[in-house]
């Protein structure tokens, strides 16, 4: 057997998002995580990316488990495009599963998936590994770092984490736990750097009180709030100032009341009294006794938030003298819809409160002081930085080094998306490289895109699109008819201008020109074809449009 340990991230190094990453051992092979990402391509028609499972083929007889840190969409959003290519067992908390049911139940798979709910501290035995499941804290609830032990030694996954010592919902992170395996030995400790820049400790998420307090004694209209639908904390701190301030709670957007209804099902959100009111009866209030909850805080513009902020949504707009809170991060890529949707809200005469000008926001993610909890704690051999662009992962690095005694460039390790890290007794390092193509998802279809579909769109979004079609005589291999020639979107060229004759021309002369088996294969002919036209076109117009050519026979 193999005496070494493999780490295979697919996604969530480098990039934000499409968290997932492969543990092997000999010939068995654990995943962590199967997350989605939103990609920078949305102008091509795409706003939703998954990592590239088919690389995991190569692996089909060693996979033995799929395990969930938390519930967020970067964690969990590719469950059902993994689980349809692999049948695993999956592994996660009571929440996080519920969550991921929500999701299996969409694409109808919930009665084929085998799902294992886990307790904090539970051990799952997984063939050779065996994975202890730690509390960790975070923006939403019932979160694990995992304990991964090998036969080689100790890994520490964190997934998403902050060392928050008085969370709202539920127990701080179990330090304790952590400890233990430090003490025992750790042989890596994989590390969330999503907020390895930033100074300090960060807030705990109780910080976000006083503000909401404020908020809540000052405001005379309507209140809207909108927030990530997961950040259960958050929601709960709502709930209980609304109570305490005679306001009732409406929740809007489907995704919030879902998520509401799950934690309130499973007693994580505590709601208190007659708190909770139904859209029809939240209309019946004045304005100064509601309080509405609502999706959108990204500018996403299906959300109920942007909905309202420019027509309306199921009868209700933003009004003169509403306030609306963005209770939310900016998450990278959203920058410019919020900044149009906060724009409508400003035109529409509403008052707006952000994470700029209140603490209505806290991260949930490690700021350096708790990295160095984390690290001082675990006292790994090797740190491997996880989760973020690379600019995060190699400022982890770079703090850890300057403030936690005993690393080095020697011992903590930067890898990427596709690499193949190698750990055993001798150290850890990269021995393979893969470049991996996200895969893309279409919203309406909820179908896979190839990568390949998107970099033709780029293409023709760039340089527009010629299209030739020949008709081609099958027993005299000759044109029968003039080549026909269109075009859509290529600068320079108008129907008027004479470009389409001259390229029929040039066509014809150079068939005229082919020999006789030239034409008669009808791949080589085409391509050909392609390569003519394509020089024809950069001769006279100078760009690269996407150029398709079609061969008839009659
Ligand atoms: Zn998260």
């Amino acid at each position: 057997m193999a005496n070494k340990v493999e780490i295979i991230p697919l996604g969530g190094i480098g990039e934000f998002g499409m968290n997932c990453m492969g543990i092997r051992y000999g010939d068995e092979m654990i995943i962590v995580d199967a997350g989605m990402g939103f990609p920078e391509e949305t102008p091509y028609g795409v706003d939703i990316s998954i990592p590239n499972f088919d690389f995991l083929e190569e692996y089909r007889d060693d996979l033995t488990a799929l395990i969930l840190t938390h519930g967020h969409e970067d964690h969990i959003g590719a469950l059902s495009y993994i689980l349809r290519k692999f049948n695993l067992p999956v592994y996660g908390s009571r929440f996080t599963l519920a969550l991921a049911e929500k999701r299996l139940e969409e694409f109808r798979m919930l009665d084929d998936v085998l799902l294992h709910r886990v307790r904090p501290n539970d051990i799952a035995e997984i063939g050779c590994f065996s994975v202890e499941f730690i509390h960790a804290s975070h923006s939403l609830v019932d979160c694990f770092s995992l304990a991964i032990k090998t036969p080689l030694g100790t890994l520490i996954h964190t997934g998403d984490y902050k060392i928050d010592d008085t969370p709202v919902i539920g127990k701080p992170y179990d330090l304790k736990t952590l400890a233990k395996y430090g003490d025992e030995g750790v042989l890596a400790l994989l590390a969330d750097s999503t907020n390895s820049t930033v100074m300090g400790r960060t807030p705990s998420e109780r910080a976000v009180i006083p503000a909401f307090e404020e908020i809540f004694d000052e405001t005379p209209g309507r209140l809207f709030i909108s927030t990530f639908s997961s950040s259960i904390h958050r929601l709960q701190i709502i709930f209980d100032l609304a109570f305490e301030f005679d306001r009732k709670v409406c929740v809007l957007g489907r995704s919030m009341q879902k998520n509401v209804e799950i934690a309130d099902e499973l007693g994580l959100l505590q709601i208190p009294g007659e708190t909770l009111v139904s859209m029809g009866d939240a209309r019946a209030y004045a304005d100064n006794e509601i309080c509405y909850i609502i999706t959108g805080s990204q500018g996403e513009t299906r959300a109920a938030l942007w909905n309202m902020a420019t027509s309306t949504y199921k009868g209700m707009e933003i009004e003169k003298g509403d306030t609306v809170v963005l209770s939310a991060r900016i998450i990278p890529g959203n920058e410019k819809n919020i900044s149009r949707l906060i724009g409508h809200l400003y035109k529409r005469g509403a008052n707006i409160i952000e994470e700029k000008r209140r603490l209505v926001h806290v991260s949930g993610h490690a700021a350096q002081e708790d990295i160095k909890i984390m690290v001082e704690t675990a006292r790994p051999k090797f740190l491997v930085p996880i989760h973020g662009e690379y600019r995060m992962l190699f400022r982890q690095k770079e703090f850890v080094k300057n403030h936690v005694a005993g690393y080095t460039d020697d011992n903590i390790v930067l890898i990427e998306n596709g690499d193949v890290l190698e750990l055993d007794e001798f150290g850890a390092r990269v021995v393979e490289k893969h470049e991996l193509h996200k895969t893309f998802i279409d919203e309406e279809s909820l179908g896979e895109i190839e990568y390949d579909v998107v970099r033709e769109r780029k293409k023709l979004a760039y340089g527009g699109a010629i299209s030739l079609v020949v008709t081609i005589d099958k027993s005299t291999h000759q044109l029968a008819g003039e080549p026909h020639i269109t075009f859509q979107g290529v600068a320079g060229l108008e129907a008027t201008n004479g470009f389409a004759s001259e390229a029929r021309q040039a066509i014809s002369e150079a068939i005229s020109e082919m020999k006789r088996e030239q034409i008669a294969d009808k791949a080589v002919f085409k391509e050909n074809l392609r390569i003519h036209l394509k020089r024809f076109v950069q001769k006279e117009i100078r760009t690269k449009p996407v150029i398709v050519t079609t061969v008839v026979e009659v």
